[in-house]
């Protein structure tokens, strides 16, 4: 019997911790956490993505800020932007909101920060920090995988860990993660040949690709541990019916939505020969914003002399 990961139910565990922690910190006379985040330009999704981080940042107790720029701001006005942030004494973490406008470089703006504020792993420093093992802040996807295994009691020691993408916000600081837990790890990217006689050997398999539902059952040792970190929203029937073809909890929630979410994982075809996985939704996605709040919880303690 295939174990689904619960990601949500590990979500709301992490979150609830996080708002008792602060709850007991400020009734001790702390200060909240201060959470800022830079929103350069009206892009829908962003907005979406940082109203929604910003509302469980308030449910946590943090202090939250929005810093909105229009979509021509100048590098020094982000720059500018940056740096009375860093200085703000009440602000323990600040988020870039990615992507950024072409013309403004991302690698010196994420550079600029604070790597004590960088609650997205993201600053060389903390970059280095990871590989190093020694602590900093990094990103929260890859720490949501990591908290959500360990509670699932699922321990990677010993455990051939492939991870299919090498992006600098998931791949490679998961990577960096599994061998700190003493996994043997294997990136695998685009070039990669024969991507399947490599994902086959895994028993932890990671999928954080981009590509619908590009893992099928070809690429799966059974048994194996599948966590699936795509996000792909699927509008047509079609592809809904091809991807869950008699699933009709699924159609149903096309039905009343106009859409489904999904992974990089082909779940349908997979879930059977894997001996656990995660779901999308549900899985990776809310232990991100959970992590998040965690990381900027653990930025303030430090800053506040609390840790
Ligand atoms: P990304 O920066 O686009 O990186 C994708 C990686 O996949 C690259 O390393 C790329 O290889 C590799 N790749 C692409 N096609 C491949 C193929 N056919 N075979 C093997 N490898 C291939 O993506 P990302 O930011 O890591 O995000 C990946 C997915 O996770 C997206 O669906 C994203 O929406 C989702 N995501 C979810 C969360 C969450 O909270 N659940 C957080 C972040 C991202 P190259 O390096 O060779 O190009």
């Amino acid at each position: 019997m295939t174990r689904i990961l619960d990601g949500a139910a590990v979500a709301r565990a992490i979150r609830l911790e996080v708002a008792e922690e602060v709850g007991r910190l400020v009734a001790r006379g702390a200060r909240p956490p201060g959470l800022a985040a830079v929103l350069v330009g009206s892009d829908p999704a962003s907005q979406i993505y940082v109203g929604s981080k910003a509302r469980a940042a308030e449910t946590a107790g943090f202090v939250h800020r929005t810093v909105e720029l229009p979509a021509d701001a100048s590098q020094a006005r982000l720059d500018s932007t940056i740096d009375e942030l860093n200085q703000d004494d009440s602000i323990d973490g600040v988020l870039v909101q990615l992507p950024l406008p072409a013309r403004l470089a991302p690698r010196a703006v994420l550079d600029r920060l604070d790597p004590t504020k960088d609650v997205d792993g993201l600053h060389a420093v903390n970059v280095g920090r990871l590989w190093l093992a020694e602590p900093g802040l990094f990103p929260a996807t890859p720490m949501g995988i990591i908290e959500l295994l360990a509670r699932s009691e699922i321990d990677v020691e010993g455990m051939r860990a492939v991870i299919v993408g090498r992006s600098h916000l998931v791949g490679k600081p998961l990577a960096g993660l599994l061998l700190q837990q003493h996994a043997t790890v294997t990136i695998c990217h685009s070039r990669s040949g024969d991507l399947a006689a490599i994902t086959r050997e895994a028993d932890l398999l990671v999928a954080a690709v981009g590509r619908l539902a590009l893992i099928g059952p070809e690429h799966v040792r059974p048994g194996a541990v599948v966590v699936d970190v795509g996000i792909h929203r699927i509008e047509d029937a079609a592809t809904v019916e091809r991807l869950f073809p008699g699933d009709s909890r699924r159609r149903a929630d096309f039905e009343r939505k106009g859409r489904i979410v999904t992974g990089d994982v082909d779940f349908h075809r997979v879930a059977p020969l894997a001996g656990a996985i995660t779901p999308v939704p549900g899985g990776v996605g809310p232990l991100t914003v959970a992590m998040l709040l965690s990381n900027t919880l653990l930025a303030s303690k430090r800053r506040q002399g609390l840790e």
